[in-house]
């Protein structure tokens, strides 16, 4: 008997999804998920993107590029990463060579962040914003229509911020000046935008440049804790060490309520919004657990 319709499943196939076959769709290396994953939404499903880190128990610190990644950022159009030292193997990468008119978009450049500073960036709220309009003038253009097309996503993710802009506003004006602290500085800069006051900021850039906290940064971030000082711990789960994981236990110990957070974007969300609206939930949640 004949079977022709799997030739006719083919061309359907083809005729759906006829962008994914263009050769000319950029290729598109990020060094983080939730970059890759914004990249992704400005450039249209037919880009190929490519995210180096995405394992959601490996510690980005402590990453090391192997030959898989170096050939998908020798094989890049265009290369997205964070900068200020959260990625320097990337400047490393870049420094082999690539392919001609390849486009590097450095995020801390784009909101002018500085080396020394906390290089969570991405927790920042203009960050994206800033990197979706910079991916509409940059992300190569095969076809005169992509352009336009870019630019309207672009706007389309600025549009979608806006539920998560409204979260922080809403949680600083119920708990205005509210102090906090963090086992790693990834949620710096939400928390600041929430206009939390973090303790124990040291012992936090110990933790992520795995250097062993001083006696005194632990006793006092015990402190901060059994005294209720800290009305909130953010718990890094994807930067950890025996010393992190007691401090967990002495909040649980003494009721302070623990919001886990993450360096890269966990798989359960599927966007950048969802992932921050998540975590925002999360501190919401905390504080009520609290006053009840
Ligand atoms: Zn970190």
């Amino acid at each position: 008997m004949e079977t022709p319709l799997p030739v006719i499943v083919c061309l359907a196939t083809l005729g759906l999804t006829g962008s994914f076959l263009r050769a000319d769709n950029p290729k598109i290396v990020a060094a983080e998920n939730f970059y890759g994953g914004v990249a992704q939404q400005i450039a249209g499903s037919g880009a190929t993107v490519t995210s180096i880190l995405s394992n959601p128990n490996q510690d980005p610190h402590e990453f090391t590029t192997d030959a898989s990644t170096a050939r998908a950022v020798a094989d890049a159009d265009v290369v997205i990463y964070s900068g200020i030292g959260y990625d320097s193997w990337m400047d490393k990468l870049l420094g082999t060579g690539g392919k001609p008119g390849r486009v590097v978009i450095c995020v801390a450049d784009l909101i002018s962040a500085k080396d020394g500073e906390n290089p969570h960036i991405w927790y920042d709220p203009p960050t994206m914003p800033a990197l979706v309009d910079k991916l509409a003038t940059t992300l190569p253009a095969p076809d005169p229509t992509d352009r336009t097309l870019y630019r309207q996503r672009a706007d389309d993710f600025k549009a979608s911020m806006k539920p998560v802009l409204d979260q922080i506003v809403s949680i600083k004006a119920a708990h205005p000046n509210l102090t906090v602290t963090a086992t790693e500085p990834v949620f710096g800069y939400m928390a600041g935008a929430l206009g939390f006051k973090m303790l124990n900021y040291d012992f936090q850039v110990n933790v992520m440049n795995d250097t062993e906290p001083t006696a005194q940064q632990t006793a006092a971030f015990e402190q901060s804790l059994t005294s209720h000082s800290a009305k909130i711990l953010f718990y890094n789960s994807q930067v950890t060490d025996p010393t992190t994981d007691r401090l967990k236990k002495i909040a649980q110990t003494a009721g302070v309520p623990i919001v886990g957070v993450t360096e890269t974007q966990p798989l359960e969300h599927k966007t950048y919004v969802e992932w921050m609206l998540a975590e925002l939930h999360d501190v919401e949640a905390g504080l009520a657990a609290q006053s009840r």
